[in-house]
């Protein structure tokens, strides 16, 4: 590109320029408030770190100062916009920025996320914004605006989508890196609006804009739903007979693999249901009481759990059941915590 912007980036950087947030970090900008300011928006929301920056600001001016510092300090400034690991962080790169490299930060993105608390975006933000370096910050608002011109339907919590995203702005990259990093920011964050609909009419990017030619913005970015976890509704029994409690050893592979269990089944809530699952299986019984429902969260599945205490009259005449005392189970066998709610109420 010769040093000539090329259309795509004349066109952003003209928006910027005109339209641009005016924010304290972005007047007379300096790397170390550069630094301070991409760490303080990392949980906080930029209307609201305004006024925490110009406050440490004012408080630390330097790197210097910053390292200095006393950790108390630090900690106050920050009051209030929580996630403390940000600060303490902050503090612990400025002291080994002022040991080893004279109080200056790096320019270069490898060295600059070997610092404490500053990973791949906030480097590249850095490196580009305070140094000037052709470094792509891909943060949510960059996904987005790349997935809708591209109308690239990868997942953007894929990591791919995120290399695909830095490949092509790098390409478009040219005489601004920091601004061209910021106008996309601000463009996600003003126009290529994340909820609802999409500016477009005010979009300088819209002559490129894959989506908004196929009038279809709104399907990007596609973001993968969390998947909705199986439910499983199982009835537990605690089957008592002269003392002692029935369990079971579970199979030696899949969830909860050789463990003991109360004995359970899949199955429905009602009663009439689990009095026939008994008969089925040959145990008569003198009781049945209900001992009322518990759920329990595994990575992948939900059990909805519905427990009865079952006197038996008479021992099983065959089967996998092991009768202990409450001792013996407490002391012996490993029941999972699954089943904790109905341990309870031995
Ligand atoms: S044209 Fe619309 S969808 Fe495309 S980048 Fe601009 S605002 Fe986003």
């Amino acid at each position: 590109m010769c040093g000539m912007a090329n259309a795509f980036e004349k066109k952003l950087l003209a928006w910027y320029d005109e339209n641009r947030r005016i924010l304290p970090w972005r007047e007379n900008p300096t790397p170390y408030g550069t630094w301070l300011s991409e760490i303080m928006l990392q949980q906080t929301r930029v209307e609201a770190g305004k006024a925490y920056y110009l406050r440490f600001m004012e408080a630390l001016p330097t790197i210097e100062d910053l390292a200095k510092a006393d950790e108390d300090l630090c900690l106050k400034l920050w009051e209030g916009l929580g996630y403390y690991s940000r600060v303490r962080n902050l503090h612990k790169a400025a002291k080994i920025l002022v040991e080893e490299c004279d109080g200056e930060l790096p320019h270069d993105v490898k060295e600059l996320t070997k610092l404490p608390g500053i990973g791949e975006y906030t480097a590249s933000a850095i490196a580009s914004m305070a140094f000037g370096k052709k470094e792509v910050a891909v943060d949510g608002n960059l996904l987005r605006v790349y997935s809708r011109l591209e109308e690239d339907a990868t997942n953007i919590k894929d990591p791919k989508a995120k290399e695909k995203c830095r490949a092509f702005f790098l390409k478009k990259m040219d005489e601004r890196p920091g601004d061209f990093n910021q106008a996309l920011m601000d463009l996600g964050e003003l126009v290529c609006l994340p909820n609802g609909a999409p500016k477009c009419d005010a979009c300088p990017l819209a002559s490129f804009c894959k989506a908004h030619q196929a009038k279809k913005e709104q399907d990007y970015p596609v973001v993968e739903k969390a998947k909705t976890k199986k439910e499983e509704g199982r009835i537990v029994f605690l089957l008592q007979y002269q003392g002692k409690i029935a369990i079971r050893k579970r199979p030696d592979s899949g969830l909860l693999a050789s463990l003991y269990e109360f004995p359970n089944a899949l199955g429905d809530k009602e009663e009439s249901w689990a009095t026939n699952y008994l008969k089925e299986k040959g145990l008569s019984f003198l009781s049945l009481v209900p001992l009322g429902e518990a759920k329990h969260v595994f990575s992948h599945l939900v059990w909805k759990m519905k427990g009865y205490r079952v006197m038996l009259d008479a021992l099983p005449k065959e089967g996998d059941l092991l009768f202990v005392t409450k001792e013996e189970l407490l002391e012996r066998y490993s029941i999972p915590s699954a089943f904790s709610y109905y341990l309870k109420s031995l």
